[in-house]
């Protein structure tokens, strides 16, 4: 026999739904803080890389417009010159004051239309030769334009590094060619002087062409100078918009830096300065690291804690089992109790009342129990009960019905939809199952271990609202009379109001076996 005593799992879905919950929140919330502050600090380096970069631009402009004039002005005294007696001293002249002034202009020389220099060589530095078929000579021989034109980077003579030349033809006075005047920028000096402004020790400065050569770099790569330079966003984009940023490791060194490049005033120039990850990042990685730990150990503590939880309600829950098991079972028999039973004729009494059928209750006690405790002993009584116990099991399963123990040494046996008859015959069984067992009792006139039997049934939907309590209390009298009419024997409550009227007919049967 069982009552409804199935422990809730909810508790513990529950339980698992919260833990799991709480550690994705913990989870996406680390996370997203530490992304956020990664972005936070990767948006604040492109905002310096930009005002790096702008003001490397500014000062390239200024640079390139100093060595426009200074070049202006040079082109101007040796068309002057060309007229004079001596040239060579008045141009010369100009050209040490004016380069002292500006160190990054490594030099600055007139030529003649022959290639012939016009002025001295700045001490220190070797002789340029073979002018006269330089590319940048050529073309302003030819080209009409007196302007300044920024040439590609060439290798100077006898090792002296890599230089920007940046010319301008000069006219005599009737108009024809007189030569080309050249200032030059030291590739190496421009990577010098962006090393200044390496702030974070890992920088990336260079200054390149629109056409994507590049002219100077920081940290100096000279054999990258002159070349095209791979460029990610492509070169378009970096036309198309006077500034912008980009994240990308570098082509030349592959260190990953936050760029930013900026236009040049006018010029056909870019600048690009970039901070590097790692001093961006510096900082980041420890705290995310201490974060990342934290949250795991918090998420393993919360696992944890919900497993230990999880384990004790589990132990909790079949304690309850258990004692829900124990207060509907008895001890002795293992069958269902008073309780349990009492439960269970409520319950089966609704339902055979919602469904119309019949209920028939058989109430039986051991005969001359008192004698048998008195002749054997109490534990030869509990055995004895036990013995009875297991019968009336084995006899009526299969039928429909919930067998119990109903106190001291009395059973019952509530059946359903069974009519009065069978249960009169299936009583009858059982009393002799039980007789069969021959478990010896002197004090009963069986010479065995017997029992009185009282029957009643009824329809409960035909019965008022005491129809349990009648039936009980019919069951009780049948067997009232069973002990009175000798013992071992059955006798059948006549229940006209409540019976079905066919099988009511049936008269009480006695047993006198
Ligand atoms: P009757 O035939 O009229 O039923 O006589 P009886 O002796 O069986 O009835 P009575 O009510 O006088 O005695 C019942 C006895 O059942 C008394 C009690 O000691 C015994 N008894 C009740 N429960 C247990 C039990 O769990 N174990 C044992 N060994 N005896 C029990
Ligand atoms: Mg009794
Ligand atoms: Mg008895």
């Amino acid at each position: 026999m069982t009552l409804n005593t199935r422990p809730s799992h909810l508790p513990t879905v529950w339980l698992r739904l919260v833990v799991a919950s709480l550690c994705v929140l913990l989870l996406a919330s680390a996370g997203w803080t530490r992304w956020a502050d990664r972005e936070h600090r990767v948006a604040k380096a492109e905002g310096d890389a930009g005002i790096l970069a702008r003001s490397l631009a500014r000062h390239a402009a200024d640079l390139f417009l100093i060595a426009d004039l200074m070049s202006s002005d040079l082109a101007d005294a040796a068309q002057a010159a060309s007229a004079d007696a001596d040239p060579d001293r008045t141009v010369d002249l100009r050209v040490r004051h004016e380069l002292a002034r500006f160190p990054l202009v490594r030099s600055l020389e007139a030529y003649d239309a022959e290639g012939q220099r016009l002025t001295r060589p700045k001490p220190g530095l070797s002789e340029w030769t073979g002018i006269a078929e330089a590319p940048f000579f050529l073309e302003r021989r030819f080209s009409p334009g007196s302007g300044l034109v920024i040439g590609e980077p060439i290798q100077a003579a006898n090792g002296d590094g890599w230089i920007i030349p940046l010319s301008r033809r000069w006219n005599k006075a009737d108009g024809s060619f007189g030569g080309v005047v050249v200032a030059s920028l030291s590739s190496e000096a421009l990577a010098l002087f962006y090393h200044e402004f390496d702030v974070d020790g890992h920088a990336g400065i260079s200054l390149m062409t629109e056409t994507g050569t590049l002219l100077a770099r920081y940290p100096f790569a000279p054999e990258r100078i002159g070349r095209l330079k791979g460029l990610s966003p492509s070169l378009d984009d970096v036309r198309l918009y006077e500034r912008g940023t980009f994240r990308r490791p570098s082509p030349i060194d592959g260190v990953w830096r936050i760029q930013a490049y900026q236009h040049v005033g006018n010029l056909p120039l870019v600048v690009f300065a970039g901070l590097s990850y790692e001093t961006v990042l510096a900082g980041w990685l420890p705290s995310t690291l201490l974060v990342a730990t934290g949250t795991v150990c918090l998420v393993v503590l919360l696992v944890g804690g919900s497993l230990f939880l999880e384990r004790y309600l589990a132990s909790n829950r079949s304690a309850t089992v258990e004692m829900q098991h124990l207060a509907v079972t008895d001890a002795l028999t293992g069958l269902g109790n008073r309780r349990a039973f009492d439960e269970a004729c409520r319950e089966e009494w609704e339902r055979a009342a919602a469904e119309g059928q019949g209920v028939s209750l058989l109430l039986l006690d051991v005969d001359h129990f008192k004698s048998f405790n008195d002749t054997y002993g109490h534990p030869a009584g509990d055995a004895c009960l036990r013995r009875i116990a297991q019968t009336l099991g084995t006899t009526v399963f299969g039928v429909l019905g919930r067998l119990a123990r109903y106190g001291g040494e009395e059973f019952a046996l509530l059946l359903i939809d069974v009519t009065p008859s069978v249960a009169l015959l299936l009583a009858d069984h059982v009393r002799i199952a039980v007789r069969n067992l021959e478990l010896p009792h002197r004090g009963n006139l069986e010479g065995v271990a017997t029992v009185s039997i009282g029957v009643a049934s009824i329809v409960p939907r035909e019965a008022g609202a005491d129809g349990l309590a009648q039936l009980v209390k019919a069951a009780d009298e049948a067997l009232y009379r069973a002990k009175a009419e000798g013992r071992n024997c059955v006798c059948q409550a006549p229940l006209p109001t409540a019976a079905r009227p066919d099988e009511m007919a049936t008269p009480v049967v006695a047993d006198a076996a």
